[in-house]
């Protein structure tokens, strides 16, 4: 080792201002290692039995929104008629086709379903029941521990709620954000304050057995008065969880188009610290209304009854199809990212192909430190989990960054556990990447 492979700077080198990029760490390896030329391993991972003991998920993107927030930075249309969403339906339904008869499913029941975005709850009631019922006869979700369906407020309609309840989804995930409507429109929301009470009421009605509000931390405009008041309001709604996001500013985002055309390098948003010392105190607030802080972004009312299963089923390497333009999924370790543009997606599904774009199969030591990483934004990894799974005390493997985190009090081994401060925990992804393999670190996540 070389001498400054072993001693750490003696603060942190985080960032202050909000600049364009990437915060948050999804996945590991980065996704810029992801190649078109490994995606004959998605084949290959299709043709063998599952692992013993691996659950089985399904994802699926539905990328249509009635407006494109300026911070957003998924792939969505805003464009699309019904014949179009008609359209990627029948391909959806025909990418889950692909898979269906693979032997990677094993006569395998669905573990977990997402329904993610993009606004699955953009879908008409014709269009969902119509999408759930051909994905039903494709492949069994009864008995699925968790089915997750992302709602924008303003889309939400009592008639559509009961359809979204009634084809078994259990885990409302509410894009709420923020409740102040200035806030909402300078930032592009589609939705207003009113809508999210009228939704959340119907919600409550109709006994979802999971409903989840999304705020996020440092909007345009917003201050620590109005960021109070997002608290306060949650807390006063009482939904079993809320999650908690610092906003980002990546690439593809319009807040960074204009910053570009006026030659900005700072967005007008809050800075780290700011950013950091809201969720904080929101946390706080939480907890003092009885909720448990589970992660980095979330906190829950009942920990005893309240998962987030596709969650921790993705971070212990579970396999996932991710259907949909865009998709990521992984299968047997190995790791894929579909088509990214509308029609060649459609296109390709009605050609019979699987639209798999890009490909990584980590080895053994990246899906450790990918397993470790992830887990860690839980705030405590279990070491004898990994000595298990992988025959690996992390304690050792991960000695240098861990002693990094220790000296910049983040973090600490403690007996089998290693466990993260608040402080450490707030900024979880800027400290990952010191678990980063070199070749890793500085790498873009797009
Ligand atoms: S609702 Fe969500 S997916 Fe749609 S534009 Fe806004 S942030 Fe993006």
């Amino acid at each position: 080792m070389t001498t400054t492979e072993t001693i750490a700077p003696l603060s942190p080198p985080l960032q202050k201002q909000t600049t364009v990029g990437n915060y948050f760490v999804s996945n590991y390896p980065p996704f810029s290692f992801w190649k078109p030329e490994l995606v004959p391993d998605v084949f290959a991972a299709l043709q063998r039995p599952p692992a013993p003991g691996t659950p089985l998920g399904v994802y699926l993107h539905i990328p249509f929104c009635r407006k494109r927030c300026h911070f957003c930075y998924f792939k969505v249309y805003t464009d699309k008629d019904s014949a179009a969403i008609r359209g990627y339906i029948e391909a959806a339904l025909q990418e889950l086709a692909l898979y269906a008869g693979q032997p990677i499913i094993g006569g395998r029941k669905v573990n977990f379903v997402y329904f993610g975005g993009g606004t699955p709850s953009y879908l008409s009631v014709d269009q969902l029941q119509y999408l759930t019922d051909g994905m039903k006869k494709l492949i069994s979700w009864d008995g699925a521990e968790e089915v997750t369906f992302e709602c924008e407020p303003g889309t939400l309609t009592s008639h559509k709620l009961k359809a979204i309840r009634e084809v078994g989804v259990t885990r409302l995930s509410l894009g709420v954000e923020n409740f102040d409507d200035h806030i909402l429109e300078v930032n592009g929301r589609a939705h207003h304050s009113k809508e999210i009470a009228r939704a959340y009421s119907y919600a409550r009605e109709l006994e979802f057995p999971q409903i989840n509000i999304d705020l996020i931390a440092g909007m345009v405009e917003e201050t620590g008065a109005n960021w109070k008041e997002c608290v306060r309001k949650t807390i006063e709604m009482s939904p079993d969880s809320v999650t908690i996001y610092q906003m980002e500013v990546p690439y593809n985002t319009d807040i960074y188009q204009a910053m570009k055309a006026s030659g900005q390098l700072v967005a007008p948003v809050a800075d780290w610290d700011t950013k950091r010392a809201w969720v904080a105190w929101g946390f706080a607030e939480l907890e003092r209304a009885g909720y448990t802080v589970g992660s980095a972004y979330t906190a829950v009312k009942n920990k005893e009854k309240t998962r987030f299963i596709y969650r921790d089923r993705l971070w212990a390497g579970a396999d996932l199809i991710g259907l949909g333009v865009a998709s990521f999924g992984q299968l047997q370790g190995t790791h894929c990212q579909n088509l990214h543009d509308f029609e060649p997606y459609v296109n390709a599904v009605r050609a019979g192909k699987l639209p798999v774009y890009r490909a990584l199969t980590p080895n053994a030591d990246e899906r450790l430190i990918r397993e470790f990483i992830l887990q860690l934004k839980l705030g405590r990894t279990d070491c004898g989990y990994f000595q298990k799974k992988f025959g690996v005390d992390v304690r050792q493997r991960f000695a240098q960054p861990l002693r990094v985190l220790h000296d910049w009090g983040f973090g600490e081994v403690e007996g089998d556990s290693v466990v993260l401060n608040r402080e450490g925990l707030l900024q979880v992804d800027r400290l990952l990447h010191e678990f980063f393999l070199p070749e890793h670190k500085n790498a873009r996540y797009a």
